[in-house]
């Protein structure tokens, strides 16, 4: 069991860390530019640290959707205490991963809210952190939860469900998956995971038209890793990715950057 005089230790020890990371956002105003989005969703919190120096090399600023709060360790805590002072986001992912539509269809969206969203939300705020935005646990939502759930975040990620349907070279034409500027305060992110087979070329074609139109490409996976297996993404490949971005002068976004 994790004792909460060292949560409250460990909180306190990193204060400064956290009055650093708060100045540190106040620099970034919503601005119209080619961009993307990267964010990651659950709990793979090692396996985020470990790509801290490639998100550095690239000067990414990412969003990590964080689930299953609860039973975060103290290192992994303090892990993504780090992550955030290196400017990047500490998002919620829901208290346990329920799926929305899921559970409602047995439980009321009230009891979503007083279960899944309210508990988990404190008990990030309880470890130090104060979630602006939220990534629906499976990408499961509808509009009625969108306008409760825009009652405490600013910001919410769903997916895309264009993806399913649009061949994957064609990222430019997925058009729910770009953001522009337009004040919507829930945008979809483009799966990137191995199993999406979604080429660094394909890719590319969408990055091009972030930066023609002043848009931001929205995108989300899950593990980084060096295998191939589904919900991973390879390192390698992710290297390509943030590179061809880099190339091209597209700006990286935190998700709570897009909107005021
Ligand atoms: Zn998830």
């Amino acid at each position: 069991m994790k004792s909460s005089l060292l949560r409250f230790l460990l909180v306190l020890s990193l204060f400064p860390v956290l009055r650093c990371t708060g100045d540190a956002r106040g620099m970034f105003k919503v601005a119209p530019a080619g961009g993307y989005a990267l964010t990651f969703d659950d709990d793979s919190i090692e396996a985020w640290y470990g790509i801290r120096d490639l998100l550095k090399k690239y000067q990414v600023r990412a969003t990590f959707f964080v689930t299953n709060v609860e039973q975060l360790s103290n290192s992994q805590i303090e892990m993504l205490f780090k992550l955030e002072f290196d400017g990047h986001e500490i998002g919620f992912h829901g208290r346990n991963h329920l799926e929305l539509n899921q559970y409602i269809r047995e439980n009321s969206l009230d009891d979503y809210i007083r279960t899944e969203v309210i508990p988990g939300y404190e008990e990030m705020v309880a470890d130090g952190f104060a979630p602006t935005s939220f990534a629906y646990p499976g990408g499961s939502r509808n509009k009625t939860a969108d306008e409760e759930l825009l009652k405490y975040f600013k910001i919410i990620r769903g997916v895309s469900e264009s993806q399913r349907h649009v061949p994957a070279h064609n990222v430019d034409k997925i058009d729910d998956v770009f953001y522009d500027f337009d004040g919507n305060r829930i945008v979809n992110g483009l799966g990137i995971d191995n199993h999406l087979a979604i080429s660094v070329d394909d890719l590319t074609t969408g990055f091009r038209r972030a930066l023609d139109r002043r848009e931001v490409l929205i995108l989300y996976a899950h593990k980084p890793s060096y295998g191939d297996s589904a919900y991973t993404i390879n390192i390698p490949y992710l290297e390509k990715i943030l590179k061809s971005a880099h190339e091209l002068g597209l700006r990286s976004f935190r998700i709570s950057d897009l909107v005021p």
